[in-house]
């Protein structure tokens, strides 16, 4: 039988009634709920009983954001602190993290985007939402323009409907956040990036490219076919090469892709090149390098 993570989340949190506990348990023990593992991991706690006697600290912090789309308050977001990853780019671009100095080993790619649980408007970059000034003082306001905005609010319904299947939106994308709720803000990624697109903003392209591509890894890494995934973002990437207006404009973020695959595509121009590229890359083919 599938386990449901949304309801091992739920247990844990009444086993264990600590958000730090709950991470430290799946980090430890991954998503099967013994009772062994819950007297351990109890057992291990320091005498204050608010965190576990690890060497290591958790990398990751909460922030809270407003949602620019239908103004719910207390959005959490998490963040890395500084300097407590090392960040390596995998040959697809996307950032891999090997924890540094005290902190643990974190996959930030499954906890990056912030989700909205009202409206489910998503967006792993802070300053798409409303939120605090860094000094802490007044409201910084979203980079998002008001007619995009007003878009997004109109598309909610289209939003919840790639998410039939979840009920508990807050749970879901709340930490430990699984894999398929990590594809899940990734989906709703890609949903605000094509309505971005449809009203010609900058970089819309380009998030949608790097949102199919966080998906395939994230289904790469949990052994899942990926190459429907591979082939749209292959087919984002080929429009940037083909399209002069949006490569110009999305041409600054082209060296976040700029992988070989890039770069040989924008030189060619030709479509068989990204036929022979996804040959190269069956789904799950483990560790080889694309260079
Ligand atoms: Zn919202």
């Amino acid at each position: 039988m599938a386990i449901n993570n949304d309801e091992v989340k739920r247990r844990l949190k009444v086993l264990l009634n600590d958000a730090h506990l709950v991470n430290e348990y799946v980090r430890q023990f991954g998503p099967l709920i013994e009772m062994k593992n819950i007297k351990a991991l109890k057992e291990n706690q320091t005498l204050d009983g608010s965190k576990p006697a690890t060497s290591e600290e958790d990398p990751v912090f909460e922030v809270e954001a407003r949602c620019p789309v239908c103004n719910k308050e207390e959005i959490i977001g998490y963040e890395l602190y500084a300097k407590s990853q090392q960040i390596l780019p995998n040959k697809f671009l996307v950032p891999t993290y090997l924890g540094a100095q005290r902190y643990f080993s974190v996959d930030y790619t499954l906890l990056a985007v912030t989700v909205c649980p009202s409206c489910l408007f998503a967006s792993p970059d802070r300053k798409d939402f409303n939120r605090k000034t860094v000094v802490g003082v007044g409201d910084a306001k979203s980079q998002i323009p008001g007619n995009v905005l007003l878009a997004l609010l109109e598309q909610t319904g289209e939003r919840k409907a790639l998410l039939e299947n979840v009920t508990d939106y807050e749970n879901h994308f709340s930490r430990p956040r699984f894999e398929d709720a990590a594809i899940d803000s990734y989906r709703l990624v890609m949903a605000r990036a094509r309505v971005e697109l449809r009203y010609e903003q900058p970089y819309a392209l380009f998030k949608l490219g790097a949102a199919a591509l966080r998906i395939a890894k994230i289904m790469k890494d949990s052994h899942r076919d990926n190459l429907e995934l591979l082939r749209e973002a292959l087919g984002i990437l080929r429009m940037l090469s083909e399209n002069p207006t949006a490569f110009r404009r999305d041409r600054d973020a082209g060296h976040l892709f700029g992988s070989s695959a890039f770069i040989k595509i924008r030189r060619s121009q030709k479509s068989q090149f990204i036929h022979r590229r996804l040959q190269q890359f069956p789904c799950g083919a483990p560790g080889r390098d694309a260079h």
